[in-house]
């Protein structure tokens, strides 16, 4: 057995030391990247049932010269574990402020989402981190949407609570994304200050043929409507999706069919 042991360490070893160096690299890659541009901020439209668009979500985007283009599912993560999350997320929060100034002065009042991280949640100062950056830009905090997971909330809820509280007296929307893929949804819902719920695009992705779906995602937008949030369905692809989820009494739609993201110019 001990013999065994040792040359299992011994086969595993090369591999393991190569995912540790190419972590390494990475984060190394990852601190220089604000710096030098190499990030991005592309933006999803966001439809109503006239299919007119109603806003955006602000999605980064990281191309490096060497990874090429890096999925923020795979360097989020890295980036909420050292910490370069904050001033990434600041960074995306001030070039969505720039773009509502931009689209307001093209006449256009359109609102924008954005992603808030675990990390940048649970700061004591986020209220600050982010009220400054809204102040600064000078834009209507009516426009401007922050987007949370469950996945990010913790036991400290009533302190999230203040902070979430504290935003929303200045006007600053929030909505709950990826609802439904969580344990507990409906408790966030009833102690959280939302004003919008985001239907997993895990539901709308097979909802026309899967009847649990269907039934989920119908039950989802009516209780929406009871509490009297306004829901957007994700991951929105085809027409005859589009059409049910109108006759649902969806409010809100992004997906493909409406386009990906993309640079706003
Ligand atoms: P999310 O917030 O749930 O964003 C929606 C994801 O679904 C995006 O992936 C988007 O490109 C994708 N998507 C939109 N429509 C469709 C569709 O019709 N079909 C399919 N299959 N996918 C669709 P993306 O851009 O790769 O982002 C992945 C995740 O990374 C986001 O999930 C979010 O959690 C995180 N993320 C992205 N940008 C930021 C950011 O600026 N800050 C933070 N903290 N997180 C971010
Ligand atoms: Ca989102
Ligand atoms: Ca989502
Ligand atoms: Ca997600």
């Amino acid at each position: 057995a001990k013999e065994n042991g040792r040359n299992q360490l011994f086969f595993f070893e090369p591999q393991m030391q190569q995912t540790l160096k190419r972590r390494q690299q990475m984060e190394l890659a990852l601190k220089q990247a604000l710096v030098k541009q190499e990030f991005q901020v592309f933006y999803q439209p966001k439809v109503n049932t006239f299919g007119t668009i109603i806003g955006y979500e602000a999605l980064i985007r990281w191309q490096h010269p060497e990874f090429g283009l890096v999925s923020p599912d795979s360097f989020i993560p890295l980036a909420e574990s050292t910490g370069l999350i904050i001033d990434i997320d600041s960074w995306v929060l001030e070039n969505a402020c720039q773009q509502i100034n931009k689209l307001s002065s093209q006449g256009q009042a359109l609102s924008i989402a954005v992603n808030v991280s675990q990390r940048q949640l649970a700061r004591k100062d986020f209220v600050e981190l982010v009220s400054n950056i809204v102040v600064a830009s000078g834009i209507d905090p009516t426009l401007l949407e922050l987007e949370i997971t469950e996945s990010m909330l913790n036991d400290d809820l009533e302190n999230t609570r203040k902070k979430l509280d504290a935003l929303s007296q200045l006007g600053i929307l929030f909505s709950l994304d990826d609802f439904g893929t969580g344990y507990s949804s409906l408790y966030y819902l009833q102690k959280l200050p939302m004003n919008v719920l985001k239907i997993d695009q895990s539901f709308v992705r097979a909802f026309l043929t899967q009847e649990t779906d269907y039934a989920i995602v119908k039950t989802i937008i009516a209780m929406a409507k009871a509490l009297s949030l306004k829901v957007v369905a994700e991951g929105v692809e085809q027409q005859e999706q589009y059409e049910a989820l109108i006759a649902l009494e969806c409010d809100f739609f992004q997906g493909y069919l409406f386009g990906k993201p993309a640079p706003l110019v």
